[in-house]
């Protein structure tokens, strides 16, 4: 037997990390203290309350069955609630608001509903995988839009050609982003409406991180700007939000067509969240704005253990607004991003990502994850001058 994969699998972009993680496993073996900057996983506790939650829900045997495809009502009510004093948004909850497994579900799963062989997706470059997986997966092609540091790590929709531009279907945007750290004005979500209805096309913003910032900014939601229900739906996820990366707890709102349709897609490949889950994220959403106070002061004071130690000892980087990512430019000793994440684990015990891993426009920078203590990350700092 051959075993043939199909083609949509071969298509799937070539894993970069296949070395870096080679030598991370190898070097964790060896009993060497690394201190992992590369994963965007929360490293506290998710709140107390919410496990609490979930260990009651999930005793009462009504949250035992299959649960409800699009999500139980309360949670669903819970989130438009949710939207309206967090963004000023208001939600349908019953047509505007689908329950997830994890948001990256969603995100892959949208191509599916929406893109036919050969209809493009419109992808920021560098940027999280799942926008190309789910694109590639569902037959459709990925066309990048460059994020560059002197656009502010916004993408210039001006330059989209008007081929690709007919054949486009999706538009993703996240903001704040990873990996570059950056967020947006209003004033691009409202440029971004504009031009979705130009050219008839789906947005899919992903706000995984809009409960991440700093320096009191708060991240506006893209439903909020004019025609923005309209054109797309937007994508969260209780993971950065509460520390529940391992729940699979997401959201998306947004336009009901869109909204129904992945709603369809996923009655056909998933049965829904888990009922007790579900109500431990009406916990999560309840004790929110009190739980991600306290975690941006703790990664704030990461960020700029970092930002300001590594300008010390010179690497020049900036601070980022939002997200728990350090996005910055490899010192220029090094011509490629992953000879520099090499050189970090080799020489000073330190994992880092490559920016090519998240897209072709990512060379030339490393992201650093604030996921460890302050305490490690003042190592850290102390560590990379060997890198330097
Ligand atoms: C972590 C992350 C998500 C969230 O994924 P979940 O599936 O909800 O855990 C979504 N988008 C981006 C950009 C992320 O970094």
């Amino acid at each position: 037997m051959s075993f043939e994969l199909s083609d949509r699998l071969k298509n799937l972009p070539p894993y970069l990390f296949v070395e870096i993680d080679k030598a991370k496993r190898k070097a964790k073996s060896q009993g060497r203290d690394i201190i992992d900057l590369g994963i965007g996983d929360p490293d506290e506790a998710t709140p107390a309350e919410v496990v609490e939650s979930l260990h009651k829900a999930a005793q009462d045997p009504k949250n035992q069955h299959y649960p409800l495809d699009e999500g139980i009502p309360e949670l669903r009510k819970r989130i438009a609630q949710w939207y309206k004093t967090r963004f000023g948004v208001t939600l349908d909850a019953d047509k505007e608001v689908l329950v997830l497994i994890g948001s990256k579900e969603g995100i892959a799963h949208l191509p599916l509903a929406f893109i036919n062989p050969g209809d493009v997706s419109l992808i920021p470059d560098p940027c999280y995988p799942p926008y190309k997986g789910g694109t590639i997966l569902s037959g459709g092609r990925v066309h990048t839009m460059p994020l560059l540091e002197e656009n502010n790590f916004l993408p210039d929709l001006n330059a989209i050609k008007k081929n690709v531009l007919k054949k486009a279907k999706l538009l993703y945007i996240n903001y704040p982003n990873n990996p570059t750290s950056a967020v947006c004005e209003k004033g691009f979500f409202e440029d971004v409406a504009l031009f979705a209805k130009k050219h008839d096309l789906i947005v899919a913003h992903d706000a995984a991180y809009s409960e991440v910032a700093f320096d009191g900014y708060r991240p506006g939601s893209f439903l909020k700007v004019a025609g923005a229900m309209d054109a797309g739906v937007e994508f969260h996820s209780l993971s950065k939000t509460c520390n529940m990366t391992g729940w699979r707890i997401g959201f998306v709102c947004g336009n009901g067509r869109i909204v129904s349709a992945i709603a369809k897609v996923k009655s056909n490949i998933d049965s829904g969240a888990f009922n007790a889950l579900q109500v431990a994220g009406i916990t999560a959403l309840d004790i929110s704005e009190k739980h991600t106070e306290r975690m941006n002061m703790i990664y704030q004071e990461r960020r700029d253990a970092l930002v300001d130690g590594l300008n010390k000892v010179g690497w020049p980087t900036r601070k980022p607004k939002a997200t728990f990512y350090v996005w910055t430019r490899i010192p220029k000793k090094y011509k490629f991003s992953i000879e520099c994440a090499r050189v970090a684990l080799e020489k000073a015990d330190i994992v880092i990502t490559p920016g090519i891993g998240m897209g072709r426009s990512g060379e030339g920078y490393v992201r650093m994850a604030l996921t460890v203590s302050k305490e490690r990350i003042q190592e850290a700092v102390e560590r990379l001058k060997k890198v330097l």
